[in-house]
């Protein structure tokens, strides 16, 4: 059996479904692709914090769905929290979403367009390459199928499978991204019989277990006023082989949640899975195939934030794609405009996530335990780390606050000199493939 189509999909995730709902707006035909049921679709192990500026630009930029404030909570504080109880706390707009709700709620909006055919329960099984060209995909639903397609997209998740199914070749990325770039993450669902001490919070806390574990963070993200999302993640180094992430996951919430006042929980859902933990692809394209989302590795290193980027990177994606069938160019030089702003973009944000991985790594998580409790860097510098793409934080200040701890100003001094290497380095990203060589060399030597 065979079908044809403008671009197929493989991922009904929100990376998926954000450059579905973009081209299937503009008038191209899409076949969207997901081997979980038609009804599973959306639910995905995740710690659930969505930043509401995410779909609200999408909504704006694509008329995306907004999720629906019955399964969307609003979060206004984000607390970085230490082992011995001093807070960072920062304003922020963010929250927390169902994400099963939601994704079925983007699902039904995707099946009001003639031109999207939703393939639920179904596998890709094999990449389609003529001469030095994705052209489709075979997947198994019921029966063997062959979808052929302009351009394919790869937004299968952190397992990226259309990437690691191409055939060999010349490609500007790696077929698949190594353990140690990735988090193993393990989250908890738990509803505790009266309200929690974290309405409309989201906590990222140090816990003395990560100490061993290399770049790991631990959170606590509220769900409703009685409902937590609790978990933790930890890079798949050699080191941690062989550790067991529910063990590690059962200690902390015992230990945090087991006092009295607490009152008495239950665990709704528990589950892992992995998140990328990296820069962004090198090369996010190739002739007829675009990489996005998780597959992409566009989640932050910092926090394993993917949810937001993935849906957000479908505005670019929609857009390039766009051009690429109306001039009947699918190349990977027509594509490449994509690259230029995940870098531009993922690659600027991941920059301090990277360089405090390699702190960690070098000095293990307790300092950030350490910097929270010398109160070094205020909350708003805090602020600057997490969310701008620009180089403002003003080093002088925190130099003059840190000279009570030389050794503590050293360590910062070299994460910022890491993270501006790093940055200044993604300005420069080639404007087409002809300059890519000599950039990659450099970003491989940087990192
Ligand atoms: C424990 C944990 C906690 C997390 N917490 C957060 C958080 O709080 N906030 C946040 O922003 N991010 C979080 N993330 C990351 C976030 O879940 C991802 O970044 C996000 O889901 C990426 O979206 P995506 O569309 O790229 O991939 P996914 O959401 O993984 O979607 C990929 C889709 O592809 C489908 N698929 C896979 N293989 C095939 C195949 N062979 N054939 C057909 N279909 C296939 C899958 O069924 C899935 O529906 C967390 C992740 C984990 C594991």
């Amino acid at each position: 059996m065979g079908m044809k189509t403008d671009v197929v999909i493989v991922g009904a995730g929100p990376a998926g479904c954000s450059i579905a709902f973009g081209l299937a707006r503009q008038g191209h035909s899409v076949v969207l692709i997901d081997k979980k049921s038609r009804d599973t679709i959306g639910a995905k192990v995740c710690g659930d914090a969505l930043s509401p500026a995410y779909y609200e630009q999408l909504h704006e930029a694509l008329g995306f769905p907004l999720p629906d404030p019955d399964y969307a909570l609003r979060c206004d504080t984000l607390v970085y929290q230490g082992s011995n109880g001093n807070h960072f706390y920062i304003p922020s707009n963010s929250g927390t979403v169902d994400r099963l709700l939601y994704g079925q709620q983007i699902l039904e909006e995707l099946e009001k367009f003639d031109s999207v055919t939703l393939l639920s329960s179904t596998t890709l099984k094999e990449v389609i390459v003529e001469g030095d060209t994705v052209v489709g995909v075979r997947v198994i639903a019921d029966e063997p199928l062959e979808i052929r397609a302009k351009i394919t997209v790869d937004a299968s998740g952190v397992n990226s499978v259309v990437r690691k199914r191409l055939p060999d070749g010349n490609y500007k990325f790696p077929v698949s991204t190594p353990r140690h770039q990735r988090y193993v993450a393990y989250r908890e669902i738990i509803r505790f019989d009266r309200p929690h001490d974290y309405p409309q919070q989201l906590v990222i806390s140090y816990q003395p277990e990560l100490e061993e574990l290399g770049p790991s963070y631990f959170w606590i993200f509220a769900r409703d006023s009685h409902t937590v999302n609790i978990g933790l993640g930890y890079t798949i180094t050699p080191q941690n082989r062989g550790k067991n992430i529910k063990d590690i996951n059962t200690t902390i919430r015992d230990r945090m949640f087991s006092t009295p006042a607490e009152g008495n929980y239950k665990i709704l859902a528990s589950q892992g899975d992995q998140i990328p933990a990296a820069l962004p692809l090198p090369s996010c394209v190739a002739n007829g195939l675009l990489i996005t989302g998780d597959a992409a590795c566009l989640a932050n290193p910092i926090n394993g934030e993917g949810h937001g980027p993935a849906l957000l990177a479908g505005i670019s994606a929609t857009d390039v794609i766009h051009a690429a069938l109306q001039t009947d160019d699918v190349s990977e030089k027509q594509l490449w405009p994509f690259n230029i702003h995940v870098w531009r973009h993922y690659g600027k944000l991941s920059a301090w996530g990277i360089a405090t991985m390699q702190l960690m790594d070098r000095h293990s998580p307790k300092i950030i335990d350490e910097v929270i409790d010398t109160r070094i860097i205020t909350q708003k510098e805090i602020t600057t780390i997490i969310t701008d793409t620009e180089n403002s934080l003003d080093m002088k200040r925190i130099v003059f606050r840190a000279l009570k701890h030389p050794r503590m100003t050293w360590k910062l001094l070299t994460l910022k000199r890491s993270a501006d290497r790093i940055r200044s380095h993604v300005e420069d990203y080639p404007e087409d493939p002809e300059g890519f060589e000599t950039w990659n060399s450099r970003l491989e030597a940087l990192v």
